[in-house]
């Protein structure tokens, strides 16, 4: 084999109270990515056509991740990367993971499967680096491990796949507004009261807990977040009202999808799902911020081939 697409899942980060630690894959929204065996060393990357994007591999998360991967395994020969963008970039949806983790995962598959897909966690965090700075893998490790995930440390670096319900649907809705990764970093508080931490840490094992035994009853009480979301929740104009139609529309919990400024919410079944869906857009419409709206359910595998 010399050439595979796959589908590269937009992922949610945090999911309330797991800041930096949490984070789920999607399964109908994320991009292609076909990858080709070349005999020319290196990495090339066609031209994106649906997004500005960098083609210098040493630019593209894409490319970083999949020379660091190539580097590991002393490999001399090379790829060529065709990405169909269809996660906005700056979405709060895991664009720059996705690319990371499909460059890594195909470039993996045609090289034999020397890695398991955890093993090829760092070497998407190398793309998270390049698009934020930081070797994150909140987003990378659902996008390649699929369902639920935990980053329990990073030093050691240590991953944790959860099980979660089959019920389970998040509705993200997206609004076109730009909120930098880097102001949203800059905001928040470097200490919290210890009460908060109590609360905080109470709900990570309560969701946790309620991910494996389907208890959705119990999800819906953890999805809270009582030290990020007030602080960030003013950078996106209507959060409050997304969020309380949402929750009258039967969503189990609500919140900001990483750094924003998409907004998820968790469901029990489809059809809440996307009457969540409808209840969020209505604040949109009503102020005529345009958006996105997406419906899916979690995606058990990550990164997988078409
Ligand atoms: P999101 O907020 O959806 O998680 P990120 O902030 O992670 O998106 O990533 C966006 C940044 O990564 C942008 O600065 C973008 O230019 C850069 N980037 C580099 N390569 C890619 C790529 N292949 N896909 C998406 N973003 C990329």
């Amino acid at each position: 084999m010399d050439k595979i697409s796959v589908f590269c899942p937009a992922t949610i980060a945090n999911i309330s109270c797991g800041f930096d630690v949490l984070g789920l894959a999607l399964d109908t929204v994320g991009d292609i990515m076909t990858v080709q065996k070349t005999k020319e060393p290196g990495i090339r990357i066609a031209p994106i056509k649906e997004q500005d994007l960098p083609t210098d591999p040493e630019k593209n998360v894409a490319g970083v991740a999949g020379l660091a991967l190539m580097k590991s395994l002393d490999y001399k020969g090379g790829f060529h990367i065709e990405i169909q963008k269809r996660i906005k970039a700056g979405s709060g949806i895991g664009s720059s993971a996705a690319s990371a983790a499909g460059a890594v995962w195909a470039i993996n598959e045609l090289l034999g499967r020397p890695y398991t897909p955890l093993e090829l966690v760092p070497f998407a965090m190398e793309g998270e680096r390049l698009a934020s700075g930081a070797p994150h893998a909140d987003n990378v490790a659902p996008a390649l491990l699929g369902g639920f995930t935990l980053v329990r440390s990073y030093a050691p670096l240590d991953i944790i796949r959860i099980t979660s319900p089959r019920e389970l649907v998040a509705t993200v809705v997206h609004p076109q507004i730009e909120v930098k990764t880097s102001d949203s970093r800059k905001i928040l508080k470097t200490t919290f009261p210890l009460q908060d931490g109590i609360k905080q840490w109470g709900n990570l094992g309560g969701l946790v807990a309620g991910l494996y035994t389907q208890d959705y009853e119990l999800i819906g009480r953890c999805l809270v977040d009582h030290i990020i979301e007030p602080i960030r929740a003013i950078l996106i104009p209507g959060f409050d009202a997304v969020k309380s139609e949402a929750l009258g529309a039967g969503a189990l919990g609500c919140g900001i999808s990483g750094s924003g400024p998409s907004i998820f919410a968790l469901s029990k079944g489809r059809k809440t799902a996307e009457n969540v869906g409808r209840a969020m857009s209505k604040v949109y419409d009503s102020t005529g911020i345009a958006f996105d709206l997406h419906v899916s359910e979690i995606n058990p595998r990550g990164v997988k081939p078409l």
